[in-house]
């Protein structure tokens, strides 16, 4: 139990960091010092850039890390082939995927469920920007707990979204009091975004929900770049920390944002320092709009090797791309691939690796 309230922040700041946050491009621009630029269409994905995050920013630099991933770009109206609007195949009526509205299951012992279509921060990169939020509404919940009561061999739920720490905390308490009453869930793991872009999220209630849940918490925190942990963050992390929960990092390599080893050890560094362990370094998703932050298998993989000559294996993420169908997340470090060249005979199909799709030509 958290007896005192170790926040800094009102209840309501996050509401306040939601309520004025960027919704349009000439506006976040005007506010950088670079409004001489000509803001870019939204490509059918809403621009929204909260100020807490806006604030970490560089003034009048056009190319900073931070804004990248909220600005609109050119870019984003390409057609590039190969780059679709569900590469991973989860609404595919094929892959059986979805097992009620709001609840997916990939892989073998964990379901993922959609608790809200919104989130506090709309990157350009997202693999989810096209994802068809109206066929997977909050109010259809009951069947995917309906679901969870009758598979027994689900022991970890996935809450995910959009983001599921904008729900409301009594929400929250709700599903996780759900969540509680089935005996076979043993974990919960909360993917946010919002201990980054809003630390206010992380309130003196949410705390106290997440320490009083049953089921051990892991939160994975969502941070691509250093410059995105400051002192707020700092704060919501160890808040989150004092709760009980488990914290661990997970990134997308992103061209221009932190496709170089410099900020990738430094983002470990940093996350180490604020409690929390890097845990995957995804390779982008060919994901339609989004060809302009692509990684290739090649350039990741060499960056890959740069950050593990210069970490400590504890703040190595492992370097993973998803491939739709597949059992798990591809491991892409280098003995891996050795393994996917040269695949003992004895395994069983079921686990061999196949090999990696050919890599897209960097651009
Ligand atoms: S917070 Fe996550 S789900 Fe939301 S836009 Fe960003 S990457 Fe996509």
């Amino acid at each position: 139990m958290i007896t005192s309230n170790p926040t800094p922040w009102q209840p309501d700041a996050w509401q306040n960091q939601m309520r004025s946050a960027f919704r349009n491009p000439g506006d976040l621009l005007e506010h950088l010092g670079l409004k001489h630029l000509t803001p870019a269409g939204l490509a059918g994905f809403p621009m929204l850039a909260p100020r807490s995050f806006v604030e970490r920013i560089v003034h009048g630099d056009p190319q900073d890390a931070l804004l990248l991933q909220v600005l609109p770009q050119l870019q984003e109206t390409e057609e590039h082939a190969g780059f679709v609007r569900d590469p991973l195949g989860e609404t595919n009526s094929d892959q059986a995927f979805i097992k009620s509205p709001g609840l997916i299951q990939k892989y073998q012992g964990r379901a993922l469920m959609i608790t809200t279509p919104a989130c506090a921060i709309n990157c350009r990169y997202c693999f989810r920007r096209h994802f068809p939020y109206q066929q997977h509404r909050p109010r259809d919940r009951d069947l995917a707990l309906a679901f969870l009561r009758r598979d027994a061999s689900i022991s970890e739920i996935i809450l995910s979204g959009g983001d599921p720490l904008l729900m409301q905390d009594s929400e929250l308490a709700l599903l996780l009091a759900s969540l509680a009453q089935i005996e076979h869930i043993k974990r919960i793991r909360i993917h946010t975004r919002l201990p980054i872009v809003v630390p206010q999220r992380i309130t003196f209630e949410l705390m106290q929900t997440l320490a009083e849940s049953p089921a051990k918490v892991v939160v994975v925190i969502h941070s691509n770049h250093h410059q995105e942990l400051n002192a707020e963050t700092k704060n919501a992390l160890d808040c989150l920390g004092q709760s009980g929960a488990t914290l661990l990092n997970q990134s997308v390599l992103l061209r221009g944002i932190n496709d170089n080893v410099n900020d990738l050890v430094l983002l470990s560094e940093r996350l180490f320092e604020q409690g929390v362990l890097p845990y995957y370094l995804h390779l982008p998703d060919k994901v339609a709009n989004t060809a302009h932050f692509y990684v290739d298998t090649d350039r990741g993989q060499a960056l890959y090797g740069g950050m593990k000559s210069r970490l400590p294996g504890y703040l190595l993420p492992r370097l993973v791309r998803e491939v739709a169908g597949d059992i798990a997340k591809r491991e892409m470090s280098t003995e891996d691939l050795a393994l996917v060249a040269d695949p003992p005979a004895n395994l069983p199909q079921a686990l061999a690796l196949t090999p990696a799709p050919a890599p897209h030509p960097d651009r």
